[in-house]
């Protein structure tokens, strides 16, 4: 199982890895937005890393505080991007960790439930966006992610086996973004110009999962 360090792991993990490829997301944006994308990642989860390390310096009140849940690290991760990202992706992750959270109050969690957690990160981008698959954005990077890690799971694979058929697949379809056409977001005032580019949100998805799996050792 899954617990709240491994949560931990998995934001800290995503805020040094946007952090490293922030120029790549930024000429992404750069193409088919306002070359913001990098810029706003690195900008909110920097702040979640500066709670969860204001945080965990109060040890004796985290321990008053009873055990810590995957889902306290996911809440946390969840308010902090939607008060620091302006842009399309502050409140769509936002929402996502916010629905996340909230199937995973738990203090570890099960390979059923790694796999709720990821529907219900898709669920609440696709609540806030109302994006569906094709329409080159973030949702044609969580949509394979969420197919591919219940089958992973149906198949019997474990935690770690989901996790990373998730962000195979995520990766995936970041890459078959490029030939589409956006209809959604800033990318969908190009038109067909869009075509060619891959979507900035897909890409830091496949980044934010394979974060998930970088979490796992
Ligand atoms: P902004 O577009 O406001 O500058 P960002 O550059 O941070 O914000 O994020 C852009 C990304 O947000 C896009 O690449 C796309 O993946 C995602 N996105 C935009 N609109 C939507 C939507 N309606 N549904 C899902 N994802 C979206
Ligand atoms: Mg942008
Ligand atoms: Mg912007």
């Amino acid at each position: 199982t899954l617990d709240a360090d491994w949560a931990e792991r998995w934001i800290r993990r995503t805020a040094d890895t946007v952090a490293g490829r922030r120029d790549e997301l930024t000429e992404l944006d750069r193409q088919i937005g306002d070359g913001d994308h990098g810029e706003n990642l690195v900008r909110g989860f920097r702040a979640v890393v500066a709670k969860l390390d204001a945080r965990d310096g109060q040890d004796g009140a985290t321990e008053a505080a009873g055990p810590r849940l995957v889902g306290d690290v996911l809440k946390l991760t969840a308010t902090t991007l939607m008060s620091t990202v302006g842009g399309a992706s502050g409140p769509l992750y936002g929402t996502a960790f916010l629905r996340a959270a909230k199937v995973t109050g738990r203090e570890s969690i099960d390979t059923r439930a790694v796999v709720a957690m990821l529907e219900s990160a898709l669920e609440g981008i696709t609540v806030r966006g109302k994006a569906t698959p094709g329409e080159k954005t973030m949702v044609d990077a969580w949509t394979p992610a969420v197919d591919a890690a219940a089958q992973a799971a149906s198949e019997g694979g474990d935690e770690a086996a989901v996790l990373r058929a998730a962000a195979a697949a995520a990766a995936a379809g970041a890459t078959a973004t490029i030939p589409l056409v956006a209809t959604k977001g800033r990318a969908s005032y190009l038109g067909e110009r869009s075509a060619g580019h891959e979507d900035p949100g897909a890409r830091s998805t496949a980044l934010l999962l394979g974060a998930a799996v970088e979490a796992l050792a």
